[in-house]
C-alpha cells in the first residue's frame, strides 16, 4: 500500500504549494507507507483565508440542522470504513490493532454525539428592567486551528473537531506529521459528505512547525485547540498572547494510581500494567506512578514485575501484540536515554526494559522498565516520559498517598484502588487532577469532559462544556417599553 495525503484547502484536495512532500513511516519496521504534503506558510495561508470565507456565510455558522446532518453522514462513511482506517491507523501509529479499532469506534461515537448537540446550544433571554430584554445568544467563535498530535490521531482530531463543528466554526486542520495518513484518510470521508460546504472544513500537514506557528498567530484565526506537549503548550500560549485568541490547551501529564491496602493485588497488577503501557507508554493519562499502601508493597511489588514482564512487545498488527513501538527514531532515544538515567538514579531498578533484536531490530520496540523510589522530588517522578515507564512509591497512610500523588507540577488523571466506597470518594476529592477514575484507568468518554489540573492544560474536551472553548457569548441589550 503507498498512500498520498494531499492538503485540503477551500473544498480541494491539492499538493503543496511548494510540491514539496515527505515520507510517512511505518514505525514497526521503518518501511514508507505513504507519503503526505510537506507545507509552509503559503498553504496555512490560502487554508485561513477559505476558512475565514465559509465562516463569514450564514449556510454553515448559522444552519445547525445542516451541521446535524453533515456529521451524522460522515460518521456513517467512517463507520463503513472502520476496519481499513483502523488498519491504517497500526500501520502510521504502531499500536496494537484493538486499540486501533477502539479507537476508531470511539471516534465514529463521538461524532454522532456533536451531531447531537449541533441542535442544543441555546443561550438565554431575560427582563432586567420593566420592558428591557438581555438576550444571551452563543455564537460560534470563528475559524478554529486544530493542531494534534500522533499518539491517538483519530479521536484526538475528532474530540477538538467535531465541538468544532458543532458550535459553528470553520476549521484548519494541523496533524502531526508522524500521522499525517490517518488524518486524510479520516478527512476524505467527511469532504465526502454531501452539504458539507467548501472551506469548512481545511487541512494542511507538514514537516516542521510552521504551519501551526502561523495559525497560532494569524489575527484571521480565533481560536487554537491544541493537543501535545507542555513544551509545545507553553509555546503556543506565548504566541497566542498578541491576539489574544481563545486557547483550548490538553497537554502532559503524570497519573499516579493509589492502592490501598484491602485491594486486590493480583486482580489489579495486570491492570495497572496495561494502564502504564497503553500505546507503549505514550498517552497522556498513562499510569506512571503506582503508590501502594506499605502493607501490600511487596506483594505488588513483585505482581507488577510479573504482569509487566508478561507482556507481548510486538508490531500492532500480530495477534495478541500487547506493546508496540514507540512512534519514531527520535522518541525511541529520547525515551531511552531518559529511562537510562532514571536507572542509575532509582532506589532499585526492579524490570528492565530491553530493545529486542531479531524480526523486532528494525521496529522502535521497547520492553517497560519497573523503578521503586522513595522520593517523590526524583526527576522521572516529576517528568512526563513519554514510554514504558513505570515508578513503584510506599505509603503509610491516606494523607501521605495523597501529599505524594499532589506533589506534581500535573494534574491530568489519576486512579484509586480500594473496596472502600467513602475511602475512594474523599481520596477522589483530595486529588488534583481533572479526572479520577475509582478501580479502574483510562478511560474516556464522548459524554464526558477531560482537560488538565495546573500544567496539565486549559478548558475541557469532551462532554457538553468543549463546546465552550469554540463558542462566544454576545449579550443583545433592547428596551421594548412596557404596553
Ligand atoms: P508535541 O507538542 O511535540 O506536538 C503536538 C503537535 O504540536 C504536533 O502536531 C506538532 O507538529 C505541533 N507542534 C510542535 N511544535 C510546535 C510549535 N512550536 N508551535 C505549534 N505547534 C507545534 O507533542 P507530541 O509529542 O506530538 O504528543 C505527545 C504529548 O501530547 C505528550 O506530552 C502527551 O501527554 C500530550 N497529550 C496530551 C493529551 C491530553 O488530552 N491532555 C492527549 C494526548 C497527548
Amino acid at each position: 500500500m503507498s498512500l498520498h495525503a494531499q492538503n485540503l484547502i477551500d473544498g480541494r484536495w491539492q499538493p503543496a504549494l511548494s510540491g514539496q512532500s515527505a515520507n510517512s513511516i511505518d514505525p514497526s519496521n521503518q518501511r514508507v507507507i505513504g507519503v503526505y504534503s510537506a507545507s509552509g506558510v503559503a498553504d496555512a495561508q490560502a487554508a485561513v483565508a477559505a476558512a475565514r470565507t465559509a465562516f463569514e456565510r450564514p449556510e454553515w455558522a448559522q444552519n445547525p440542522r445542516l451541521r446535524q446532518t453533515v456529521l451524522l453522514r460522515w460518521a456513517d462513511l467512517m463507520e463503513r470504513r472502520a476496519d481499513e482506517l483502523a488498519r491504517l491507523l497500526t500501520m502510521e501509529n504502531g499500536k496494537p490493532l484493538p486499540q486501533s479499532r477502539g479507537e476508531i469506534a470511539g471516534s465514529v461515537s463521538e461524532i454522532r454525539y456533536y451531531a447531537g448537540l449541533a441542535r442544543y446550544i441555546p443561550g438565554h433571554v431575560f427582563e432586567v428592567e420593566p420592558g428591557a430584554f438581555s438576550t444571551l445568544l452563543k455564537e460560534p467563535a470563528g475559524v478554529a486551528g486544530l493542531i494534534i498530535p500522533w499518539n491517538s490521531p483519530a479521536v484526538l482530531l475528532i474530540r477538538s473537531l467535531t465541538p468544532a463543528l458543532a458550535a459553528g466554526c470553520t476549521v484548519v486542520i494541523k496533524p502531526a506529521p508522524q500521522t499525517a495518513l490517518i488524518t486524510a484518510e479520516i478527512i476524505k470521508s467527511l469532504h465526502e459528505v454531501d452539504g458539507l460546504p467548501k472551506g469548512v472544513v481545511n487541512l494542511v500537514s507538514e514537516q516542521g512547525h510552521d504551519v501551526a506557528a502561523y495559525l497560532v498567530a494569524s489575527s484571521d484565526v480565533d481560536v487554537i485547540s491544541f493537543t501535545g506537549s507542555n513544551a509545545t503548550g507553553q509555546r503556543i500560549m506565548a504566541a497566542a498572547a498578541p491576539t489574544m485568541k481563545k486557547l483550548s490547551l490538553e497537554l502532559g501529564g503524570k497519573s499516579s494510581c493509589l492502592v490501598f491496602e484491602d485491594a486486590n493485588v493480583a486482580e489489579i497488577a495486570p491492570k495497572l500494567a496495561a494502564a502504564a503501557t497503553i500505546i507503549s507508554g505514550q498517552q497522556c493519562t498513562a499510569a506512571r506512578r503506582i503508590l501502594v499502601h506499605a502493607s501490600r508493597y511487596d506483594e505488588m511489588k513483585s505482581a507488577l514485575k510479573a504482569a509487566l514482564a508478561g507482556l507481548k512487545v510486538a508490531p500492532g498488527g500480530v495477534a495478541g501484540a500487547d506493546i508496540g513501538p514507540l512512534i519514531d527514531a527520535q522518541a525511541f532515544d529520547a525515551v531511552s536515554s531518559r529511562i537510562e538515567e532514571s536507572m542509575e538514579a532509582a532506589d532499585e531498578v526492579v524490570l528492565r526494559g530491553e530493545r529486542p533484536g531479531g524480526d523486532l531490530a528494525d521496529g522502535f520496540f521497547m520492553g517497560p522498565t519497573l523503578l521503586a523510589h522513595r522520593d517523590t522530588s526524583a526527576f522521572f517522578i516529576q517528568e512526563e516520559i513519554f514510554g514504558p515507564l513505570v515508578v513503584i512509591e510506599k505509603f503509610e497512610d491516606e494523607k501521605e498517598a495523597v501529599a505524594r500523588a499532589n506533589h506534581s507540577e500535573y494534574g491530568l488523571s489519576a486512579s484509586v484502588w480500594t473496596n472502600d466506597g467513602a475511602r475512594a470518594m474523599r481520596i477522589a476529592r483530595a486529588l488534583r487532577n481533572g479526572t479520577v477514575w475509582i478501580n479502574d484507568h483510562n478511560k474516556l468518554f464522548a459524554e464526558a469532559e477531560t482537560g488538565g489540573y495546573r500544567r496539565s492544560g486549559l478548558g475541557r474536551l469532551h462532554g457538553y462544556d468543549a463546546l465552550i472553548d469554540f463558542i462566544e457569548i454576545k449579550h443583545v441589550f433592547q428596551n421594548c417599553g412596557t404596553v
